[in-house]
Order: structure tokens, then sequence, then C-alpha cells
């Protein structure tokens, strides 16, 4: 279909606003808004009228207009059948609307989704069935565009970068505006200094976290955790709603963690995003039970180099055994150096995870005797050793084993991280 054909078909039966006449031809130069396409086009037919060509379009699409050669006096138009003034009537309200909705957060840049109302899908469905869909643009894009545009102007935030701070979806069926908030991620790396307390807030399975006879009430297994006590400060500051939180593997509830152990922790749904992290820090370093240091924003994509780093770390374990310990055997130890371990699942996680064998190397070990049952381990060990399970033998689950190398029942282990070897 030629243009001008094209363009008649259009106008023909009904009033169809400039954007809406535009935007099927959208695709045709570029620098125009579709408002502007549809004017010129508009015009265009209007010339022809006037020369006395005889087109069959109707009046009201020229209402308004001054022909000098002949005689029409378009009636005043109803509205566009496509958009129903949507362009003109609506647009401004709403992008007032998703204004103030916006206006309860901190953001630099958003976007704009539109859920396009069935009403309007159909009258450009009708005009496509019969004008064709060569150089037209969906109403979709034109609405998130120039809604986006309107609301860029009243905020004075970016709109259209790719991760955008918020997205506001708007519903024209309902007029309702729902909010996409952008989670805030802040990078650090954390000690544990105490035993007994988790990594990660470690909800009551018994209750779901409503709080049961299980868990005293509380909805969770212990009293706080290295997110608890981090996420405090940060949660009120920029007021989310929660976090979530992701370490670089983690240490045991009853192991210490004095090397420093990088982490990712999730802001969800933020209404602030400019933090003095310096105090922040500096609150979350008031607690006895953990620190943190190095704390920066980060972008989504940290959370998977964590998942996906490995690094080898350095424990510090005192062991307690059930009899004396024979010197002699002790120094045997030393050939666990270099040496690969064949580990089982260990049986305390055999049931989360599924039964294999892993293998892992001890890098360094050495032993000191610090009492007759009783001696100081210090093991590096590469990335995902279970080391509680090289010290105990977990019932020949971890071969070698310390315990069977000593020849004796372990009876109790104190275990710290001291290095976790970013490198
Ligand atoms: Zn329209
Ligand atoms: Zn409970």
């Amino acid at each position: 279909m030629k243009i001008l054909e094209k363009a008649i078909e259009i106008l023909k039966e009904n009033y169809i606003c400039d954007s809406c006449v535009g935007r099927q031809f959208a695709e045709l130069l570029s620098g125009l808004t579709n408002k502007e396409r549809g004017k010129i086009v508009r015009h265009y037919i209007a010339f022809l009228i006037d020369s006395g060509e005889k087109i069959a379009v109707d009046s009201s699409n020229f209402y308004g207009m001054k022909f000098r050669n002949v005689k029409i006096r378009p009636k005043k138009p109803e509205k566009c059948k496509i958009c129903k003034n949507f362009f003109f009537e609506r647009i401004n309200g709403l992008a007032k609307l998703v204004a103030e909705k916006l206006s309860g957060y901190e953001f630099d840049s958003f976007l704009i989704g539109t859920i396009v109302s069935s009403d309007l899908i159909r009258g450009e469905e009708k005009v496509w069935s019969e004008a064709g869909i060569e150089f037209v643009e969906p109403i979709k894009n034109e609405i998130n565009r120039e809604l986006g545009k309107r609301v860029e102007k009243i905020t004075c935030k970016s709109f259209g970068l790719k991760s955008p701070d918020i997205t506001a979806i708007v519903n024209l069926e309902t007029n309702h505006i729902q909010l996409q908030i952008r989670s805030l991620y802040i990078y650090g790396k954390y000690q544990k200094l105490v035993r007994g307390i988790p990594q990660t807030k470690w909800i009551c399975k018994a209750c779901g976290g409503k709080g049961c006879i299980a868990c005293e009430g509380e909805g969770k297994l212990y009293k706080t955790s290295v997110q608890e006590i981090m996420e405090k400060p940060l949660i009120k500051t920029v007021k989310a709603r929660r976090s979530k939180f992701h370490g670089a593997g983690r240490e045991d509830v009853d192991a210490r963690c004095l090397g420093k152990r990088p982490f990712v922790i999730e802001l969800v749904n933020p209404r602030k995003r400019k933090i003095n992290l310096k105090k922040i820090q500096a609150w979350i370093n008031k607690s006895k039970k953990i620190k943190v240091y190095g704390l920066k924003i980060a972008q989504k994509r940290a959370i998977q180099e964590l998942k996906f780093s490995h690094y080898d770390k350095t424990y510090l374990a005192q062991v307690t055994f059930a009899k004396k310990i024979d010197k002699k055997k002790l120094k045997l130890l030393k050939t666990l150096r270099g040496v690969t371990i064949k580990q089982k699942t260990p049986m305390r996680v055999v049931r989360r995870r599924s039964n294999r064998v892993r293998k892992r190397k001890v890098n360094k070990i050495s032993a000191k005797l610090i009492g007759e049952k009783k001696i100081q381990l210090k093991i590096q060990g590469e990335a995902g050793l279970y080391i509680k399970e090289l010290i105990v033998g977990d019932e020949g689950r971890t071969e070698p084993n310390i315990a069977g190398i000593l020849d004796n029942k372990v009876k109790s282990i104190k275990l710290d991280v001291i290095k976790i070897h970013v490198s």
C-alpha cells in the first residue's frame, strides 16, 4: 500500500489524532515525533482536498483547518478512535501520578512499562488490519516513551537507562501504578569474632518464622546472626523492607571467622540510595560480635562473582582427644601436606546434599601439643575441604583423617577460620 493510500485508509471512517496517525509511519524519517508525522500527513491530505481532489475521508479529521477553495465545514471530532484522546487528555495527568508515586523514593534513573488497556489494543489492531503494519510502532512503545519524557521533566531524573533504579509499571485499565525498586547491593568483608551465631538469619522450620514452642516464640533458632547485626543500621538508613545475605562461603555456627570473608548484603525495596557507608560501618563495628570492612556500593553481578569464587582457607583448631596423645604419631600429621583427601558428603549435611565423594587437598598443616590430650592444628586447605571431617574422620567417610592417624578419638573442636585467601 502506498503512503497516501495508507493515510486515506486510516482517516477514512473516524477521527484519528496526530499521534496515532503518525505512529503508523513511525519508521519513516527520524528526528520527528509521531505527533509531527501525523500533522504532516493530515496537512498533505488537506492540501489535496483543497486543490479539488475528491478524497473519501472523515471530515472531522480536518476540524479547525481553513480551506480556501472547497466548501467543507468539518464537524468537531469525537474522541480519537485509537487512543481515545490518551495522548492529549490522559497522559499529563498520568505522568503526574507516576511522579507523585516516585517521590517517596531516592533514585537517579527510571523506566516506564505499560499494561495497555484492551480498548486501546482493539483500536490499534483495527487500523493495522485495514492499513497494514509496514512502518508502524506499537502504541505501548509510544506511551512508555511519551510518559517517560513527561515524568523526566517533572522529576529531573533520567529516563531509560539499562538498569534503572526504579521501573514504574502503569496499568492503563485500572490506573494502578506499581513500582519495581532495584535492590541496593553493598559489598564488604566481615569477621565473626564469637562462636554460636550463624551467618544468616536462621528461620525456625517448625513455624516458618511465626514463633512456636520449638523456637521459644522467636521465629528463629538463634538470637542473632552476622546478617542481622549488619542489616539493622542498613535497613534503618535506607528504609528497606528486608535484607538478603550472600557470603563467599560460610563458617559453621560454632566456628569463628577471624579471616575477612567477602559478602554482599542486598537491601530489598530501599527508599534511599545515597548513604554514608563509613558511618554505617562504624555503627556496625560497635558490635562485639562482628566487624565489617571496606563497605561499598556494588552491582548485582557481585553476587554471582561471590558464588563462583572459591578461596583456599587457613584454619586454627584446638582439638581435645579422648586419651593421651602419642607424640610419635603426632609427627606423622606432617605427611598430610599436599595430600588429596577423599570426603564422602558429611553425615551432618548428607540429608541436604547429594552423597558423593569430594577430593580436596591439604596445602599446609602443622600441629602443636598444648596439653596431654590437646593439640592445636593449623591447616591450610583447598576451597571446599570439609575441615571438621578431616579432623574427626566422620566414621571413615573422610580418608585419610587426623583422628585415624593419631589413633585417638576427638572429644571437641574449637575452630577458627583465620585466613580466607582472596587472591
Ligand atoms: Zn489517538
Ligand atoms: Zn518456631
